[in-house]
C-alpha cells in the first residue's frame, strides 16, 4: 500500500526529543503539556523517541534496546520508568497530542539488541571492519551476550526468549575481554542491506537475524501488540541500511493489514547518495519514505563554503529532487547535534535559510529538529528564533502553485502564488550564501499594487507588487526573507508576540 500524498493534510512534523534531554523521566509528562501549543504553533506530526526500555536502563536515549515490550513498566535494567516516564504517561502523551490533532510516530529499533541477561559460548569467525564479507579468523568460541530472558517482566505480553540462534553476530567477546566483528558460525549476514564495509548488515550489539522466521514472526507479533496498546500513528524506522531489505516490506505490509491505518512511516537510511535511498524505497516497494539525508549533506556543505557553493544545485541530485513523494526533509536531528555519532550540524547562521527551504516549498514532509525549536542547553545551542514565524507562514499562507528561481549560484528564491481557500496566502522566498542582493520573481497578477514586507524582519524596505505580477525582491547577505503581504505581516507580529 503505497503512501497517497494526495491523501494527506499538509504533514510538518517535529522530532520531539533530542540527544541531551535532562534525565528527570519527565519527558512524556512535557510532551502532555506541550500537546496544544504544540499544535497551535502549525505541528501535526510527532515523532517521539524509543519507549522502550534500553540496556542503560533511565539513561538510555532508546537506541541501545534491551526489552521492546517494556515501555516503562517492569522493574529492569535498575528502573521501572525509562529516561522520558513511565508507561502510562507516555500512553496519555501519545492521546494528548492526537486530541489535539498531532499525530505520533513511534521510534522503531529493531536492527540489534543490547545488555543482554547472561552470555552463550557461541562458535564464530571475526570479519574484517572495513570489508565484512572477508573472514580474517579460523572458527573459533566465544562468550557471546545473546541471552534475553527478561526475568524483571517475566513472560507478560510474550513468552519469547532470544538466544544466538536468533542473532548473526557480535562485537563482543566476554571469555577473551575482546572486540572485533564476529559472525556466528552458520550464519551469512543478511544480504540485501547497504554495500558500505562490504555488507553493512552488521551495526553494532547483538544484531538480529532477519533469515531466521521466528524472529521476524516474534517482531511482528511485538508489532501488533504495540500498536495495540499504544495506537501510533506510524513509525520512524532505525537504521533501515542494516537490515534486509525484504524485512520492513512484510513489517510494514503485516501491520497495515492489522491495523486497516495507513501508518505513515519514514526510514532513517544515513547515506550521502540518493541512488542507495531510491535503490532502498525500489526494494520496499515505496511502502515508506524517507529522510533526505543528501539534502542535509547539501545544507551543511553550502554553509561551511564561504559563500563559495553552488546554490542552485540545492536540491539536485537529493531525495526531494528525485523523488519528493517519498522525502522527508531535515535540517538536524539527535544523531547530528553536537557530541554525536553522526555530527553534522548546519551552523546557526544556515538555520533560517534551511528551515526555510524545506518549511516553505511544495515537496516533501518537513520536520524539525527539537534541539533547533527549543535550543539544546547542553551546548548552549539557541533556538533557531525564525522557526515559528516559519512554521505559521507554512501553516497559514505557503499555498498554491510554485515557481522556482534556482538560477543563480548564490542567490537563489520561490514563490507561492496562493489559493482561494487560505486567505492572505502567497509568499515570496529569497536566499543567498553570499552577498546581499536582488531578484525579480513573480507572485501572480492578483498581487499588483500590493505591498510585502519581509516577515524575517532582515529588509526593512517593503516591495510593491507591478502590474505584470512581479516583484523585485531584497535579501540580506548571508540570510534568507520571506516576503508576505503587509496585512498578512501584521497579522504575524500580532500573533506571534
Ligand atoms: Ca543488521
Amino acid at each position: 500500500m503505497a503512501q497517497k500524498r494526495g491523501n494527506m493534510k499538509n504533514r510538518t512534523m517535529m522530532q520531539y526529543f533530542e540527544w541531551y534531554l535532562p534525565k528527570n523521566r519527565l519527558h512524556w509528562k512535557r510532551c502532555e503539556v506541550q500537546a496544544e501549543e504544540l499544535s497551535k504553533a502549525g505541528i501535526n506530526m510527532v515523532w517521539l523517541p524509543p519507549a522502550y526500555k534500553g540496556a542503560a536502563g533511565d539513561a538510555s536515549v532508546g537506541y541501545d534496546v534491551y526489552d521492546t515490550y517494556d515501555l516503562g513498566e517492569f522493574n529492569q535494567k535498575g528502573t521501572v520508568e525509562t529516561k522520558y516516564g513511565s508507561k502510562e504517561e507516555y500512553l496519555r502523551a501519545v492521546a494528548a497530542f492526537q486530541k489535539h490533532g498531532i499525530a505520533v510516530l513511534a521510534d522503531i529499533v529493531l536492527n540489534h539488541k543490547m545488555g543482554a541477561d547472561s552470555t552463550e559460548n557461541v562458535e564464530v569467525v571475526e570479519e574484517c571492519a572495513t570489508d565484512r564479507n572477508k573472514d580474517i579468523s579460523e572458527k573459533q568460541q566465544i562468550a557471546a551476550w545473546t541471552r534475553f530472558d527478561f526475568p524483571g517482566r517475566g513472560d507478560k505480553y510474550s513468552a519469547f526468549h532470544w538466544n544466538a540462534s536468533h542473532f548473526s553476530g557480535t562485537d563482543w567477546d566476554d571469555a577473551g575481554k575482546k572486540g572485533g566483528i564476529f559472525r556466528f558460525e552458520g550464519k551469512i549476514w543478511n544480504r540485501d542491506t547497504d554495500t558500505e564495509n562490504g555488507n553493512y548488515d552488521y551495526l553494532m550489539g547483538a544484531d538480529l537475524d532477519m533469515d531466521n522466521r521466528e524472529v521476524v514472526e516474534e517482531l511482528i507479533n511485538w508489532g501488533k501488540w504495540y500498536f495495540d496498546t499504544v495506537h501510533m500513528d506510524g513509525f520512524r524506522l532505525d537504521a533501515v541500511k542494516h537490515i534486509s531489505f525484504d524485512f520492513y516490506l512484510e513489517w510494514l505490509k503485516r501491520m497495515r493489514e492489522h491495523t486497516h491505518t495507513e501508518l505513515f512511516t519514514v526510514g532513517e537510511y544515513w547515506s550521502k547518495e540518493t541512488e542507495r535511498l531510491t535503490h532502498y524505497l525500489d526494494a520496499t516497494e515505496h511502502s515508506l519514505s524517507l529522510f533526505d539525508v543528501p539534502l542535509h549533506f547539501h545544507f551543511l556543505t553550502a554553509a561551511t563554503s564561504d559563500g563559495n557553493y553552488d546554490m542552485s544545485k540545492i536540491f539536485e541530485d537529493t531525495l526531494t529532487g528525485v523523488d519528493p513523494e517519498h522525502a522527508v526533509t531535515f535540517v538536524d536531528n539527535h544523531d547530528t547535534q553536537p557530541g554525536q555519532a553522526l555530527y553534522s550540524f548546519i551552523p546557526a547562521w544556515f538555520k533560517p535559510i534551511a528551515y526555510a527551504l524545506i518549511l516553505l516549498r511544495n515537496v516533501g514532509v518537513p520536520c524539525v529538529f527539537y534541539g533547533d525549536y527549543y535550543g539544546i542547553p547542553h551546548d548552549r545551542v539557541a533556538p533557531v528564533r525564525e522557526l515559528k514565524t516559519l512554521l505559521k507562514i507554512r501553516e497559514c499562507y505557503a499555498y498554491g502553485e510554485e515557481k522556482l528561481y534556482l538560477d543563480d549560484t548564490s542567490l537563489i528564491g520561490f514563490t507561492r502564488l496562493g489559493d482561494e481557500e487560505h486567505p492572505g496566502s502567497g509568499i515570496a522566498v529569497l536566499c543567498t550564501d553570499s552577498i546581499s542582493g536582488t531578484k525579480k520573481m513573480y507572485v501572480g497578477e492578483r498581487f499588483a499594487g500590493k505591498k510585502m514586507i519581509d516577515a524575517m524582519n532582515g529588509v526593512e524596505a517593503p516591495v510593491v507588487i507591478g502590474k505584470d505580477g512581479f516583484g523585485e525582491f531584497r535579501v540580506n547577505g548571508g540570510s534568507v526573507s520571506v516576503w508576505v503581504t503587509e496585512e498578512v505581516g501584521e497579522i504575524l507580529y500580532t500573533e506571534l508576540e
